[in-house]
């Protein structure tokens, strides 16, 4: 006879009864009595356990009592008609394989109450958790959405670098990538850190966003898009921030701001309803434990228009809240960056809908982003989300070359470091725009997950680097 294979337990929950079938997997629970024991059996590959069946006099006391919660097992047996409810079958084991133990007393995850607080303190264990399982298979699932969106596009997947000697992106504080030795540190003639001795001969940093390169792929292939880590050293102790998160940044010739915002509305749709179609036990899961309102706030923006407003209008509506008696922590006039709170008073309070803000003050923007008529704003547009804020930030790109260098000049930063990129501008310069969506941001939306560090595996955060 054929050695049996083992399948995994979300194909045999939809398996016809009747088979010999090998699972392996974590027990979850065990319960039952003297008599016949029920061991709950989850392999990953769903938020749904396997129900085994026990009965004990076909098993040693001693095999049955190394059966414990988190305790792997190889076990074959009959798939049957499950009489209880829940699932639809069940294994009738004939024979159990404890492949690792798990010391009850020892074990992260024994207790019934873990709070998200606890897992993050064991971080290299939670992954275990139906939470993190659905909330990893989702994040599996949306990377792979990604992918797909744009390929059917025809973009481009460019690969930027992560270590970059530009710090001009003014996306955030970086983090300096160095091999010199911090106990001497070579220093010049005039006591400056004298970086020709470092590995690039430069100073060198974790990149804050693929973008600029992003640019070239795109005025050369057309259309591209970026998908990897990104890290920024701000200290923002946030729930919506991470030191190294991972970003997703199209960027497009020939688009001008109105397309960009048409594919920022189309690419977050699209992955909405993915992750609808494709993970909706993992979402009901999270849906019931930790947001019941998750599904169908995520169905309440599939249906609709963003609203497209522009930073001036919303700063009216904001004073004007402010007028009636709205309270916000932080004070809003025309020229400040929206917080959070403000950003989620539009979507949530005032427009009820995703919101997307265009033509903000060029003094809170980057220097690339394209100059409005109007010598005051830019061509910039955040998309803002229900409970998070600010998902996507993007802009139609300074185009023209006199601009872009004269507003380079106007911000004190150095044209030198810049020259490879402003020769886009010199060389078949074309109208483009892209934007960068935070994957993390993204997640929390299609999770309910209320703190960024519970959408990653294993966070960076400020003075958090363990596992
Ligand atoms: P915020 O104002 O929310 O800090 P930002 O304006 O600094 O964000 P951008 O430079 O526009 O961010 O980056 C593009 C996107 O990357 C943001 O819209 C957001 O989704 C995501 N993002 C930015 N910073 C972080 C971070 N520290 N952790 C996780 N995601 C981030
Ligand atoms: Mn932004």
């Amino acid at each position: 006879m054929d050695k049996l294979k083992r399948t995994k337990i979300k194909a045999l929950l939809n398996q016809e009864p009747g088979a010999e079938v090998l699972a392996k997997g974590w027990v979850r629970t065990k319960r039952g009595n003297k008599q016949v024991k029920f061991i709950a059996l989850n392999d990953g590959s769903t938020i749904n356990n396997i129900q085994i069946v026990a009965a004990a006099e076909s098993f040693d006391e001693e095999l049955i009592k190394r059966i414990t919660t988190g305790a792997s097992l190889s076990v074959r047996g009959k798939l049957v008609e499950s009489v209880g409810s829940g699932q639809a079958v069940e294994i009738q084991a004939e024979e159990i394989e404890v492949l690792g133990e798990c010391d009850p007393m020892r074990f992260p995850l024994q207790k019934k109450d873990t709070t998200l607080e606890y897992l993050r303190s064991v971080a290299h264990m939670r992954l275990r958790t139906n939470t993190f399982g659905a909330v990893l298979r989702i994040r599996n699932a949306m990377a792979f959405a990604i992918h797909k969106f744009f390929n059917e596009k025809g973009f481009v997947y460019l690969h930027t670098p992560l270590i970059t000697e530009s710090d001009a992106e003014g996306a955030g504080d970086m983090f300096q990538v160095t091999t010199m030795d911090l106990k001497s540190i070579p220093l010049d003639k005039k006591g400056n850190v004298d970086f020709s001795k470092d590995f690039f001969g430069k100073k060198t940093s974790l990149t804050v966003s693929g973008q600029l390169e992003g640019e070239l792929g795109a005025t050369a292939v057309g259309e591209i898009y970026t998908f990897g880590p990104t890290f920024r050293a701000e200290n923002s102790n946030t729930p919506r921030h991470l030191a190294e998160f991972w970003m997703i940044e199209p960027e497009m010739a020939f688009y001008d701001i109105n397309d960009n915002m048409e594919l920022a509305e189309e690419f977050v749709k699209y992955l909405v309803q993915y992750a609808l179609d494709n993970c909706l036990d993992d979402l009901k899961f999270l849906n019931d434990k930790y947001d019941d309102g998750l599904i169908e706030r995520m169905r309440s923006v599939l249906g609709i228009a963003f609203e497209r407003v522009t930073y001036t209008r919303a700063v009216e509506i904001l004073e004007e809240a402010v007028r009636n008696g709205v309270k916000f922590e932080y004070p809003v006039h025309w020229g400040t960056d929206f917080q959070s709170e403000h950003e989620r008073y539009l979507v949530e309070k005032h427009f009820q809908k995703p919101v997307i803000l265009i033509d903000f003050p060029k003094d809170i923007k980057a220097f690339y982003m394209k100059q409005n008529e109007d010598g005051k704003t830019v061509r910039g547009m955040d998309v803002l989300f229900p409970k998070i804020g600010e998902i996507i930030g993007g802009s139609e790109r300074e185009a023209d070359l006199n601009k872009l260098e004269t507003r380079i000049d106007e911000l004190g930063m150095s044209r030198k470091n810049l020259e490879w990129y402003i020769d886009t501008r010199r060389y078949g310069s074309v109208p483009h725009s892209g934007f960068g969506l935070g994957f993390e941001r993204l997640l929390l939306f299609v999770t309910g997950m209320a703190n960024i560090r519970d959408v990653i595996p294993f966070p960076r955060t400020p003075k958090n680097a363990e596992f």
